[in-house]
């Protein structure tokens, strides 16, 4: 695989340069470039064990690289002196398990880490979490607890719940895979209008639908590298690679 070319530091969203990541003997990421610009939308699609989670978590250092370097916006991820609770702060996160409080009301969920991380206020806190769940559609469910939720509904908190964190970008992991095939148009229904207001995303996603209609570019995983990237309706429509044509033979 060709290395990609190195940009000059600090222009980017998200700068992935040279990247690996082995567990034990098993180098699941090898040699791994990618740039992220701010307010992209990219997608990432692959088969099961290409390492599309490994790279989401790589960026915020739920994993550490065995080598390369992860730049958000200008601070150095990877670097031995790293402040990564303040880089954290500044990237969401949304897995496909919702991971809610289950003993927090859908409010209480989201005001938790603004008050016990970023120091806000009480009511400063309430108030954001109220106009990041108006934003999802959730504004009548502020009392609710998540297990009388819907999994779409839990989602939708979910992703409220990062925002109300304020975050540069955002990271999804497969967002959609746990839920009722009916829930899942309103998950993504409130991704495409995040998008929509300018947004930093990547998401791993299945959704091929999505990413052709969502996605400002698509990158298809496999085996560990990034075997092809583009326009949605080049990767998705017109794949050049036949890994990627398979694949997509598989999905579709
Ligand atoms: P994907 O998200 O594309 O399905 P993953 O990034 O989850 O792929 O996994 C890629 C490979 O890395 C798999 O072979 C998986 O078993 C391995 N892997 C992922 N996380 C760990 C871990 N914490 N320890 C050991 N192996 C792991
Ligand atoms: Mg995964």
């Amino acid at each position: 695989m060709p290395t990609q070319p190195i940009p000059a530091p600090g222009s980017h969203a998200i700068s992935i340069r040279n990247l690996k990541k082995s567990f034990g003997s098993n180098e699941v990421l090898k040699d791994i470039s990618l740039e992220i610009e701010p307010g992209e939308v990219v997608c990432i699609i692959g088969p099961s064990g290409s390492g599309k989670s490994t790279l989401l978590r790589c960026v915020n250092l739920l994993e550490v690289p065995t080598s390369g370097t992860v730049l958000v916006g200008p601070d150095e991820v990877t670097h031995p002196d790293a402040d990564l609770d303040r880089i954290r702060r500044r990237i969401g996160m949304v897995f496909q398990s919702f991971n809610l409080f289950p003993h927090l009301t859908v409010l209480e969920n989201l005001t938790v880490a603004q008050i016990k991380v970023l120091k806000r206020r009480k009511e400063d806190a309430i108030a954001t979490a109220r106009l990041n769940l108006h934003r999802v559609g959730m504004s009548s469910k502020e009392d609710a607890y998540p297990g009388q939720l819907s999994g779409g509904q839990q989602q939708r908190v979910a992703i409220a719940r990062s925002l109300s964190m304020e975050p540069q970008l955002m990271l999804f992991d497969e967002p959609t895979s746990a839920l009722d095939p009916e829930l899942v148009g309103e998950v993504l229904a409130v991704m495409k209008s995040l998008a929509n207001e300018g947004m930093t995303m990547v998401i791993v996603t299945h959704e091929m639908a999505f990413a052709r209609e969502v996605a400002d570019r698509v990158v298809f995983m496999d085996g560990g590298y990034i075997v092809e990237q583009g326009p949605a309706q080049e990767v998705i429509g017109n794949p050049r690679e036949e890994r990627t044509q398979s694949f997509l033979h598989r999905v579709l």
